[in-house]
């Protein structure tokens, strides 16, 4: 499989006709990571692979135009069927409350493995730095590296020299 970036979104604040917020599936190694679910992001996040097939989920905070679908991905694992294993989620503190509250009776911890960040972790085939960047809510940036591919992702952050030091010498932020 060829490593690949998926555009779910790149809406800022709602989605506009025809168009979803933010979120990005990357899929390396035959792994697949999803940045961010925006509203909007499922359905075509699903024209690109079932539910049970995402191996990790990145939510860099908790704004709805990052995370609303969360939730519907949520319902696809818990109704849809397919899936045994918890999936990883790394999100900063604020991300489980918010989508929770969404649909208080659905257990998030049902089908998500929380992990929190910032922290440095091994995804699959990448190990994920989780840095801490200014927004108005915690917010996290991540670098991805894998063996032959590095990745710098951020949501709403705003300038600062950590996303310069996550970002320098990837192939992509
Ligand atoms: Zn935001």
């Amino acid at each position: 499989m060829c490593n690949s970036l998926t555009v779910l979104g790149t809406c800022g604040a709602w989605p506009e006709a025809g168009r979803a917020a933010s979120g990005f599936l990357l899929e390396a190694y035959g792994f697949r990571l999803v940045l961010d679910l925006g509203y909007a992001t499922l359905p075509r996040l699903l024209a690109r692979c079932t539910a049970s097939e995402v191996d990790a989920v990145v939510i860099t905070h908790e704004h709805p135009d990052h995370c609303a679908d969360l939730s519907a991905l949520c319902r696809v694992l818990l109704y849809g069927g397919g899936r045994r294993d918890r999936v990883p989620l790394y999100c900063p503190t604020g991300v489980l409350g918010r989508v929770q509250a969404m649909e208080p009776t659905e257990d998030l911890h049902e089908v998500f493995e929380p992990r929190p960040l910032p922290g440095l972790y091994q995804v699959g085939p990448f190990l994920l730095n989780g840095r801490l960047l200014p927004h108005h809510v915690p917010h996290a940036g991540v670098r991805l590296t894998g063996p032959n591919l590095s990745v710098a992702y951020s949501g709403d952050a705003g300038p600062d020299h950590v996303l310069g030091e996550l970002a320098t010498g990837t192939d992509l932020l």
